[in-house]
């Protein structure tokens, strides 16, 4: 699916190659061409602006790592970004179906895959979750429709509510839920009778069942090729009846992927299972992973612009390990230090990952270093100035004062910080003497 689309863009990025970092020029010629793309892709306008603005916002001036191209670092800016834009929160694939037995409702225009949608997620509900199921349709003026679904039923193993001719919609709604209750069922889900269009009649008897049965889950089936026109379908249903969820059948088509984007930003509502075919377990829980890596069709450099990004604080790494070499580590390198310790779990966790640390370990025993010890010396170091951190030696005991009270602290503090310094610079350069490969570049590690 969405080919297209990824063709487009893919074309687009390929011609963005120069190195270094993003310029504006760069980064607005490339929008130019996504923004095509994405109407084309039947995206609606307003969020392909929107779409576009936020990728603008964060492309531009970002720097590009070495090992890839502008074209390559925008391309994964766009990635993330439509993930941002197709995640919903919480999981998708979760129904809310406690509280036996679980009304699901159904609904959706003919022809959306609604018949089809209702068992598959049936057989799902039954194989993955060992709930016991049972299916209704709804549709009473087709009775085809109504066999259908009965022989879908057989043939996936799922029970189906018998057929009564003459019985309107929320009699059998009614029927279903008694039946459910009696049968010891966990869920039954109800297959409301489809359209071509949205009419009132049809309206009206969707909320006559949903009034009937309260359902737990209101999900609207919509057909993924007709784009555009899928996204006003759902923003109608929901409107009229209130819809908790999107299945988005016909992925496996080579259609454009526009209404998975404009669907979640337009209605709010998030998608929850895609249909990628006719067989019965042709529907998967919407990834919003795998539909960006596909509208893209680029996961590959995504992958790479990641792993580039890494290399880069490996970079960092090793020009900050070359300095602790010459016995440099001022409280600026002690804060990136400090930093990283109430991220790995205070200053036992990173000690312990140091070799040749264990002295320096014992004197820290038991001498109370926890998160907010930490937080109150990193805010000892952002109370002085930019001279003061680089060169920590020159603070005399007016400086001292000035920056304790910026802190809010006492000078002693600040001392015992001051030898924390002197201490590391020390042990850095020891560690560094050991040479290349030594303990100090794998600690860094
Ligand atoms: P309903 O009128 O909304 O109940 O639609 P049906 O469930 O009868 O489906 C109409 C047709 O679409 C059937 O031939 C289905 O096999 C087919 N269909 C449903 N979902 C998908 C899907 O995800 N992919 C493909 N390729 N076909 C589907």
């Amino acid at each position: 699916m969405f080919e297209s689309l990824s063709e487009r863009l893919g074309g687009v990025f390929d011609r963005l190659t120069k190195q270094g970092a993003l310029s504006e020029d760069d980064v607005r010629t490339a929008l130019r061409e996504v923004r095509v793309a994405l109407l084309e892709a039947d995206v609606s306008l307003p969020v392909a602006r929107d779409f576009v603005k936020a990728v603008e916002k964060k492309a531009t001036g970002q720097a590009v790592t070495k090992s890839v191209t502008p074209g390559q670092q925008v391309v994964k800016i766009v990635h993330d970004e439509l993930i941002g834009v197709l995640a919903g929160e919480g999981d998708p694939g979760s129904l809310r179906i406690d509280n036996a037995p679980a009304p699901i409702l159904m609904v959706g225009l003919q022809g959306s895959g609604k018949t089809t949608t209702t068992a598959k997620l049936a057989k799902r509900l039954k194989d993955r979750e060992k709930k016991k199921v049972l299916m209704a349709s709804l549709d009473v003026n087709r009775p085809a429709a109504m066999e259908q679904l009965q022989i879908l039923g057989t043939q996936i193993g799922v029970d189906t509510l018998p057929i009564v001719k003459g019985e309107d919609p929320v009699a059998i709604a009614r029927r279903a839920k008694t039946q459910a209750s009696l049968g010891g069922y966990d869920v039954y889900m109800l297959d409301t009778a489809g359209r071509l269009h949205i009419d009132q009649e049809l309206i009206a008897q969707a909320a006559a069942v949903r009034d009937a049965v309260n359902p737990r889950e209101t999900l609207l089936v919509v057909d993924g090729l007709t784009g555009q026109d899928a996204v006003n379908v759902a923003t109608e249903f929901d409107d009229k009846i209130g819809v908790s969820g999107v299945v988005l059948t016909r992925m496996d088509g080579d259609g454009r992927g526009g209404a998975a984007l404009s669907m979640r930003a337009i209605t709010g509502k998030p998608i929850r299972f895609v249909g990628l075919g006719e067989k019965m377990d042709a529907l998967e829980t919407f990834e919003p992973e795998r539909v960006a890596g596909r509208i893209l069709g680029m996961g590959d450099i995504v992958a790479l612009v990641e792993k580039a990004q890494a290399t880069l604080e490996q970079e960092q790494a090793e020009r900050m390990m070359k300095r602790f070499q010459k016995g440099q580590f001022n409280m600026n390198d002690l804060k990136m230090q400090l930093e990283q310790m109430m991220k790995m779990g205070g200053m036992e966790g990173m000690l312990a990952m140091m070799p040749g640390a264990a002295k320096m370990q014992k004197q820290m025993e038991g001498s109370g270093i926890d998160d907010r010890m930490l937080r109150q010396q990193v805010a000892l170091i952002n109370s002085m100035t930019k001279k003061e951190r680089a060169n920590p030696q020159i603070l005399q005991a007016s400086r001292k004062k000035r920056i304790a009270a910026g802190a809010g602290m006492e000078v002693s503090e600040l001392n015992k910080l001051l030898k924390m310094q002197r201490q590391m610079a020390d042990m850095m350069k020891k560690m560094g003497k050991m040479g290349k490969g030594g303990a100090l570049k794998q600690a860094m590690r």
